[in-house]
Parts: structure tokens; C-alpha cells; sequence
């Protein structure tokens, strides 16, 4: 693993400790908080990680009112109180075994594990780090038709040649993260774990539940697939059903956003994106439990309306087309790439690591 660091310009942050919640106490292990930089508010952003890998980050008012929750709420997400500095939590706030909470947070449909609500602003690094980690980019993982021209078979990776790049990275010791555990490392400026890469795929095909989901699994790796909603909910051939969406999310892979109905971003104004970026996300929340952080621009097209557009609807990154494998919290909406394709030899696919 490679790592440059320079120290971030001159200032004195401030460092708040954030409090366990009732639920992060009996699941999850805490790993550290991210020092706040506004001023207004109080809140601090905890970071924490449980044991199957799922990353929680909450804005925790201070002081936090703790409900304590019942046996029958043991599985729902933690709502956020909204406490006020001056009143102490009371009797009457604390449900009693027999009363049934509003399930307001609840979503329509559980896959397990599930990520609790996130924070709106993600917190600033003190340290700016660059890091690389390849994040590669598959599209279809099956053979060509026999009609197909050749963008689509530039798309299209053989589930042989997909298993044996697969094969390669078990082979070497690599295992995946996620893009939450990137941006995990990069705003905490932690230390860049060795040997991990990032497997994403773009589109939703089908193939990726039937060829790439098992391969993955055979080896113990977890994938970011960038749906496009529209094309799941209106049930198109050759795409993944929400079903097998949710099994596989329920298993830890990842379901981030790849707009509704992959336009142009280059060439939309504000509303639209709104609804593409906005819309997509609010899709993916209903079936996965929490909303997803993260976009891939389709077909790598965007503007500065678009990067404007990725921060203020809180995203907390985005991946291009682009070719490259060196990222810092800086170009978090600029996420560079590794693609692979259907001419792409293991010879190539070793030199992303830089192992050959
Ligand atoms: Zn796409």
C-alpha cells in the first residue's frame, strides 16, 4: 500500500467524543469520532463498525436522550431523538414492555445487514492522505451474444475469466472493501490497510446475480453494484429483480446509485438531478434499510452543475469512467477507476496491483 500525507492548513478543530448509543454499546464496536469543524449545534459524528463489517455513522446530539428499547424493537434502527440541552430525560419517555413503537423509520422491506441513518455532512479529514486502491469497474460478467457489437462485448467479462481474476486476488492475500470504508479511512485519516481493492459493477444486469454473486461469494468477497432504479422497478429483461437485490444486499454486498434511468448528467438542470440522484436513492433506501451514499456518473458523463448537485444532496462520493487508482477525500466526487474488460489479460489485470 502506498500512502503520501501532507499536513492539512493550519487549525485548531474541535474534538469532540462522541457517546455510545444504548444500541452501538450491545452491537457494534466503536472505533473513534470524527472531530466537527462548524460551529453551530453541538454534534458530533460517530463512526463506528460492527462485527459483519456494516459502518454506521450518526450525528449524535449532545447531550444524547438514551430510550430504552424493548424486546420488540431490538431489530428496528435507532431513531434520532432530538433532545434539548435543558431537559433531562423522564420516566414517561421510557416505553414500557407492553407499549408497540411507531415504527417511523422503518423501512418497507428489511435485508439485513442494514446501515442506521447517516449523517447529512460528512466530517473533514485533519489529515489529507492520498491513497490507492484500485476500485475496479465490470459492467456484464457473462459471454457476448452472438449479435453483439463491440461495446458490448467490451462491456462483457467471461465468468470464467471473471473467476480467475477473482482467484488471482485470493490468491494474493487481497479481500474487498466497500466505498464506505474508503471514505471511512480517508475523513478519519487512518491507516490504509494493505492488500484491498474495491469490485464494482455498473448497470444491474441480471449476470451479476447469476455469474458474479457466486463467484464472489466462493471467494469471500463482497461487491458495489450501481443500479439504475427505474430499470429494476419497471422489470426490464436482462436486469436484477429487487429480490435478488435484497438477498444479496442481506449477504453485505452493496447497492449504491446509478441515477433512475441513466441519462446524460452532463446535460440535466438542477431539478433533474434531483430527481435522478435524489430519486434513486430514496428507491434503493426502501428496499436496503438506509440510503446509499454513493454514485456512479452513467457513462461516466457529468457537469460542475452535477458536482455541485453530488455535495448538496449530501452524497458522500462518486466514481467516473475515468482510469486511475490513487484517491483522497479531496476528489471524493471524482473517483477514478479501473476497467475491466473483455480483452483485458490477467497480464493486465496483475499490473493494476502493480505485481507485474
Ligand atoms: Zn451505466
Amino acid at each position: 500500500m502506498l500512502l503520501t500525507s501532507c499536513r492539512a492548513p493550519a487549525r485548531t478543530p474541535r474534538v469532540v467524543t462522541a457517546t455510545p448509543s444504548p444500541t452501538s454499546e450491545t452491537a457494534l464496536a466503536q472505533i473513534t469520532s470524527i472531530p466537527t469543524s462548524g460551529a453551530a449545534g453541538d454534534v458530533v459524528a460517530q463512526i463506528t463498525r460492527a462485527p459483519d463489517n456494516t459502518f454506521l455513522a450518526t450525528l449524535t446530539p449532545i447531550p444524547t436522550i438514551t430510550e430504552s428499547p424493548t424486546s420488540a424493537i431490538t431489530n428496528t434502527p435507532t431513531n434520532t431523538v432530538e433532545p434539548t440541552a435543558t431537559t433531562p430525560p423522564t420516566e414517561t419517555l421510557i416505553p414500557t414492555a407492553t407499549e408497540t413503537p411507531l415504527p417511523t423509520n422503518t423501512p418497507t422491506q428489511t435485508a439485513t445487514p442494514q446501515l442506521p441513518p447517516l449523517p447529512e455532512v460528512l466530517g473533514s479529514p485533519t489529515i489529507s492522505q492520498t491513497i490507492k486502491v484500485p476500485i475496479l469497474m465490470y459492467h456484464y460478467v457473462s459471454t457476448p451474444p452472438e449479435e453483439a457489437d463491440k461495446y458490448r462485448i467490451n462491456l462483457s467479462v467471461e465468468p470464467d475469466t471473471f473467476r480467475e481474476q477473482m482467484k488471482w486476488l485470493k490468491d494474493r492475500g487481497y479481500s474487498t472493501v466497500d466505498l464506505y470504508d474508503l471514505i471511512e479511512l480517508l475523513a478519519l485519516s487512518g491507516e490504509p490497510p494493505e492488500k484491498v481493492v474495491v469490485i464494482t459493477f455498473d448497470d444491474g444486469y441480471l449476470d451479476n446475480y447469476t455469474n458474479a454473486y457466486p463467484i464472489l461469494e466462493e471467494f469471500g468477497f463482497t461487491g458495489t453494484f450501481f443500479i439504475p432504479t427505474e430499470f429494476i422497478d419497471f422489470g426490464y429483461d436482462g436486469y436484477m429483480t429487487w429480490e435478488m437485490i435484497e438477498e444479496m444486499a442481506a449477504k453485505g454486498h452493496r447497492f449504491e446509485s446509478h441515477t433512475k434511468n441513466h441519462p446524460d448528467l452532463s446535460t440535466l438542470k438542477r431539478n433533474d438531478h434531483v430527481w435522478q440522484i435524489l430519486g434513486s436513492q430514496e428507491t434503493l433506501a426502501a428496499h436496503l434499510g438506509y440510503k446509499p451514499r454513493f454514485l456512479s456518473y452513467p457513462s461516466g458523463r457529468y457537469s460542475d452543475l452535477t458536482l455541485e448537485m453530488v455535495e448538496a444532496l449530501s452524497l458522500w462520493g462518486a466514481v467516473t469512467t475515468q482510469g486511475g487508482t490513487w484517491r483522497g477525500f479531496h476528489d471524493r466526487y471524482e473517483w477514478k477507476r479501473t476497467r475491466v474488460s473483455y480483452g483485458t489479460s490477467l497480464g493486465d489485470f496483475e499490473k493494476v496491483f502493480g505485481e507485474k
